[in-house]
């Protein structure tokens, strides 16, 4: 099977600037930044989409990672899965976008 996007960043065959990573996950800034501040929290286990993780563990640790990440750059911060093509998933490789460092948050869902 062909490698995925994310894949090759993990094994170093395409650049992407790194802003943490452990023995279990990568995160990445977006190279198409929809927000100042844009993070990928990438699991290196390979699913496609979220709900095929099916352990909430490991669904718990996943979150886990990105609220870390999201706390050593951000105060306040979006975490956005897209899961599927009908809700504009694009990489079918797992991740969650963390955004975040508008001055005026952008009116995405609720009232405002
Ligand atoms: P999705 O649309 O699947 O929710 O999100 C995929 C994200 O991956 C998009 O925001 C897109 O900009 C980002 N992306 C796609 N290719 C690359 C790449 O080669 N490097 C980095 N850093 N991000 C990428």
């Amino acid at each position: 099977m062909e490698k995925n996007i994310f894949q090759r960043i993990m094994d170093r065959e395409i650049p992407s600037s790194i802003v943490f990573e452990n023995e279990s996950y990568i995160a990445i800034k977006d190279i198409n930044p929809q927000a100042p501040v844009h993070f990928l929290v990438i699991p290196k286990a390979f699913s496609t989409r979220l709900d095929e993780i099916t352990d909430p563990l490991e669904l718990g640790k996943l979150y886990a990672v990105a609220v870390q990440v999201a706390r050593a750059h951000l105060t306040d911060y979006m975490l956005v899965t897209n899961v599927g093509a009908g809700a504009g998933q694009t990489v079918f490789h797992t991740h969650i976008h963390i955004l975040g460092g508008w001055d005026t948050p952008p009116k995405v869902l609720g009232a405002h």
